[in-house]
């Protein structure tokens, strides 16, 4: 098997107002091989947001009846919402050998690290605490109310974030973008990611070496 056959999931998290969705279409828009996971969520859609390319958006019920046929390969419930990865989608394109990102929250994230141990986890950073607060304001999506319950989450997600790999500081756009696709390029090339491709030599040295005999 040749070591760039198979995709590696990729999974971004960062706190609301952080620009994690310009980054993920930026960094799939600039370099090939990417592939973005599509979400399902119980949220209501926002002002330009599209079903089928922001997520798939659905009711409770609807959401309850994927779960119950395994159709995500996992799910979390953020600030009163379900939100979930179609698992179908995912596999597919990993197979195909596309890296695939997934833009999902701490809980989310930690469920598939356990499920796939071999993920890249990154977490973007705003420069600033009063830059976030400064952007999830600019955006005027939403009411102050949910703002607040937004920055109470971000205090929360602060502390899981010594279970990502990386962070990336997302402070010029460019910058940020060229960082993370370099640091996915080198996730690919690290032992444990390459195992079959590693034993694969082995065992040819060893055929070698027996054939010289
Ligand atoms: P928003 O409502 O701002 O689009 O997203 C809220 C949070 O849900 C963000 O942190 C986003 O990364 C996360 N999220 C989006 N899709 C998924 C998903 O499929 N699974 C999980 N666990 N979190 C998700």
């Amino acid at each position: 098997m040749d070591r760039s056959d198979k995709g590696i999931l990729v999974v971004v998290s960062g706190f609301a107002g952080t620009g994690k969705g310009t980054l993920m279409k930026s960094l799939i828009r600039e370099y090939e091989g990417y592939a973005l996971s599509v979400s399902m969520t119980t949220r209501q859609p926002r002002q330009g947001e599209a079903h089928g390319r922001e997520y798939f958006f659905v009711t409770r019920e609807e959401f309850e009846e994927k779960i119950a046929q395994q159709g995500l390969l996992e799910y979390a419930c953020y600030c009163d919402n379900y939100y979930g990865t179609p698992r179908e989608y995912v596999e597919a394109c990993l197979a195909g050998g596309k890296d695939v990102i997934l833009e999902i929250e701490l809980q989310g994230a930690l469920k598939i690290k356990k499920q796939y141990p071999e993920a890249l986890l990154l977490f973007v950073m705003p420069p600033s605490a009063a830059e976030l607060y400064r952007r999830l304001l600019g955006r005027g999506t939403e009411s102050e109310e949910v703002i607040r319950k937004r920055l109470l989450r971000a205090l929360d997600e602060a502390r899981g974030i010594e279970n990502y790999d990386y962070i990336v500081i997302n402070d010029d756009l460019q910058t940020c973008v060229k960082q993370m696709h370099h640091m996915i390029r080198a996730a690919r090339n690290t032992p444990a990611r390459n195992m079959e491709f590693i034993e694969d030599v082995r065992q040819q040295l060893d055929d070698l070496l027996k054939g010289e005999k």
